[in-house]
């Protein structure tokens, strides 16, 4: 008996319908039942994974390799569960399976439309987890109103009223405050829901987001403006913390009003002990500790899980961690010392392409040879390896083929199996594979277990050719994948931390579980 939650919002967008998703999900596991969240988006391509960054912000990459949305991130460091490639659609993905359909000769004789045939194809990916988990939240991407998101709601009108007491739609607005009037105003939710309700949809809950406390007189109003008990309209207002919101939403009894709403026995309101623990470690956290973050994207969405597991893994070693920027852009051998005067450490950022990176290696190399603690992801990685061929090994030329195709010392070579490839989306090596640590390694002492299992994104890869070189100089590569040979990780042990990997660790560091990479760094760094 799988029941359906369905969020959608309305006014602006950036109200963080995602953080309001995962907080609900908390919520229901916290009573005990078992939950999925999936992330519709409304634009047209298959998947985030060929947009910039500065158009939508981090790309989160789900075990099973599917390119998506950041809110997944969200999703999986509130609650823990794995997400994977059901979990994420977007209007292309429904197009393209309608589309392959028509041609394979599905729908002989048909007229193919958005209604039925799109609004079918979202239907069935919202019912694809029936009876796999007791409730399934849908996160409806855009705002009210947008012309994007119509088939979306569309198939939540049909499911609500098919579904009946099984489903429930949780409207996200905003009551905005007018400096000038000193007053809270309703108006646009009142607009936002009967844009809604002009959908055919009721909401059942209503959040307000809100800079400012909601007195009860203004949630009764709209209350009874929208057709909505009084208990179920609650308010999110600013908190210092996302993790403060599943609490917030607790206790003005959002999940109760949702159960309630669905015809099942409210209970006990649950604990939340380790939850609260968390809290509670977060507000102790107030020694400030600076971390570079070396990247070319000054954005905060464009490196979210990294910032995320750097905060965390900062709580569980009781500091604040705060995340100095440094746009890798404008460091020259001249600056860099002054650029990382105030930092105890730094993490370089992933990415793609030229931009950026000589700034990342002469950062690197800078703390290489002050022994400065730092962290390489992805490009970050294979910039620590150019760094070190260039100023150890002596190949001036050394680079990445991505960077130069016709460079003599390709320390980072494209992958075999991707010289064929001529399609750019979702043909990277994408998802978790397999790597062995070396026993003995600091990694493998980090981990404390000889085996992992890492989520990846990327082209390029370490030049195998090379690595007795690296090694007999200093620079270890002691994770490998059992399978390709491939190099997943490096490490220069005789220095602090100088450890770089190929995998994305932050995809996977949690709430409740943060990396052991993220904490041991953020440790070091404190040290
Ligand atoms: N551009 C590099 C590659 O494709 C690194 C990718 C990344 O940092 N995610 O291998």
């Amino acid at each position: 008996m799988t029941r359906y939650i369905f969020v959608t919002g309305g006014v602006v967008s950036s109200l963080g319908k995602g953080i309001i998703s995962a907080s609900i999900g908390k919520l229901l596991q916290a009573r005990g039942y078992t939950i999925t969240i999936q992330k519709f988006d409304p634009y047209i391509n298959i998947d985030p994974g060929t947009l910039n960054p500065y158009e939508h912000g981090e790309c989160y990459v789900t075990v099973d390799g599917m390119e998506t949305d950041l809110d997944l991130g969200h999703y999986e460091r509130f609650t823990g569960i794995r997400t994977t490639q059901a979990n994420s659609v977007t209007t292309g993905k429904i197009y393209k399976a309608v589309i392959d359909k028509e041609r394979r000769g599905d729908y002989l004789g048909k007229t193919i439309q958005v209604v039925p045939h799109i609004t079918d194809e979202i239907k069935h990916r919202i019912l694809q987890h029936n009876d796999e988990v007791d409730f399934v939240i849908s996160e409806i991407g855009g705002t009210i109103g947008d012309i994007e998101s119509a088939p979306f709601l569309e198939a939540i009108r049909q499911l609500k009223w098919e579904l009946g007491n099984r489903a429930a739609c949780v409207h996200l607005t905003f009551v905005p405050y007018l400096r000038a009037a000193d007053e809270l105003k309703t108006k646009p939710t009142q607009h936002s829901v009967k844009e809604l309700q002009g959908a055919g949809i009721q909401p059942d809950v209503l959040v307000l987001r809100t800079e400012k406390h909601l007195s009860d007189g203004i949630r009764q109003k709209v209350a009874s403006f929208c057709n909505v008990d009084l208990e179920c309209v609650v308010q999110s207002e600013d908190l210092p913390s996302i993790y403060e919101v599943p609490v917030n939403m607790q206790r003005q009894g959002l999940d109760a009003a949702l159960l309630r709403k669905f015809g099942v026995p409210v209970g006990e309101m649950p604990k939340m002990e380790s939850w609260h623990h968390f809290l509670e470690l977060q507000q102790g956290a107030t020694k400030e500790l600076h971390i570079g973050l070396v990247g070319k994207y000054d954005l905060q969405d464009a490196y979210k899980s990294i910032r995320e597991s750097l905060i965390l893994a900062g709580i569980y070693n009781h500091v604040k961690v705060k995340i100095d920027f440094i746009n890798s852009e404008n460091i020259t051998k001249a600056n860099v010392a002054e650029k990382l005067a105030d930092v105890a450490g730094i993490l370089v950022c992933p990415g793609f392409g030229q931009r950026g990176i000589e700034g990342k290696i002469i950062a690197l190399e800078h703390a290489r040879t002050h022994d400065m603690p730092a962290f390489g992801i992805c490009l970050g990685m294979q910039m620590m390896v150019i760094e070190f061929a260039r100023n150890v090994l002596g190949y001036n030329d050394a680079n990445s083929s991505e960077m130069d195709a016709k460079t003599p010392h390709n320390v980072i070579d494209m992958m075999e199996d991707q010289k064929s490839i001529t399609n750019m989306g979702g043909t990277m090596r994408l998802g978790a594979y397999g790597c062995e640590l070396r026993k003995g390694s600091k990694v493998a002492g980090i981990y404390g277990t000889p085996k992992i299992s890492e989520r990846h994104r990327h082209r390029y890869e370490f030049n195998n050719k090379y690595k007795d070189e690296y090694e007999s100089n200093g620079m270890m590569c002691v994770g490998t994948n059992p399978e390709s040979g491939l190099v997943e990780i490096v490490e220069i042990p005789t220095l602090r931390w100088y450890i770089g990997t190929q995998f994305h660790p932050e995809y996977s560091s949690t709430v409740l579980k943060p990396h052991p990479l993220f904490l041991s760094f953020v440790k070091e760094c404190d040290k």
